[in-house]
């Protein structure tokens, strides 16, 4: 929604950490003892990141401000940094275990390699959430895992419309004062509870999910392109941004296989008519 207006944000994980996750659960489950190093540098790639963030965070936030503002930002922002630090080693331990299950077992089953597979966004929307707390901003994070329910497929899922609105319909009653939400894209439940995924690359599909739950204005996707552009830009140099299109030709430019935007992301926002920026 407009600025001052309440804003949901869906995030993905961090570059590279879902590819990362995927790949600790075939080493484990192939009995490949590097595992637990590569473990351990995600770790402290999450860990660094916290404090990089948290500690940047509360100099920048109170740059003109008075001695001892600055230092009750820095106390803040270092207590979110701890809180969430220990937040994350319990989740690497959790990791730990499933992995050596997988190790014991010889084999990855689909719901423990979903369940890994989804830590990453679980980092990255408590990270911006403690974030903008950090800067004073009235926020919570939202575990997608809590609201959207949908029945997984193969290569895609199917969206449990009624009971997924139902449940953020009654999360949205107890944080409405809130002005900010930070919610895990790629992941959602089963209808019997059961940690899933949207699959691969599913954050912008979520994106669009939540931004029809939530009834919003708009949705706006910030991805590695300035927006639908004329043609691939490494076929076709001059290729240009264009400055606006129907649902439908995104449509049909994705069934071409333009990838800025997925079909499947769009039918949210085609259904309840949301423009898509
Ligand atoms: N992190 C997930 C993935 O890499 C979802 C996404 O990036 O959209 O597939
Ligand atoms: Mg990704």
């Amino acid at each position: 929604k407009e600025p001052g207006q309440h804003k949901a944000i869906v995030v993905s994980a961090m570059s590279k950490v879902t590819d990362a996750l995927i790949e600790l659960v075939h080493l484990a489950s192939s009995r490949q003892d590097s595992y637990l190093e590569k473990l351990e540098t995600l770790k402290q790639r999450h860990l660094d990141t916290i404090d990089r963030l948290l500690s940047g965070a509360s100099t920048s936030a109170s740059v003109s401000a008075n001695i001892n503002v600055v230092a009750n930002t820095s106390t803040s922002a270092l207590t979110l940094a701890k809180d969430l630090k220990s937040k994350v080693m319990a989740d690497f331990e959790d990791i730990k275990e499933i992995l050596r299950g997988l190790w014991l077992v010889q084999s990855a089953s689909m719901p423990a390699t979903e369940l890994v597979s989804g830590y990453g966004e679980i980092w990255s929307a408590q990270f911006l959430n403690a974030y903008l707390n950090s800067l004073g901003q009235s926020s919570t994070w939202l575990d997608a895992r809590q609201v959207l329910v949908v029945e997984p497929g193969e290569t895609s899922v199917v969206v449990d419309w009624e009971s997924s609105q139902k449940k953020m319909n009654q999360w949205l009653q107890e944080h409405s004062h809130l002005q900010r939400i930070v919610i895990t894209g790629f992941i959602a439940s089963t209808k019997d509870g059961i940690p899933t995924t949207l699959k691969r690359n599913g954050s912008d599909f979520s994106a669009s999910i939540f931004g029809a739950l939530l009834d919003s204005e708009h949705i706006t996707i910030w991805t590695d392109v300035d927006g639908v552009l004329s043609a691939d830009p490494r076929l076709v140099p001059e290729a240009v941004v264009l400055e606006d299109m129907s649902y439908s030709e995104a449509t049909e430019l994705a069934y071409f296989g333009a990838k800025v935007v997925h079909p499947s992301t769009m039918a949210p926002a085609i259904q309840r008519q949301i423009p898509i920026w």
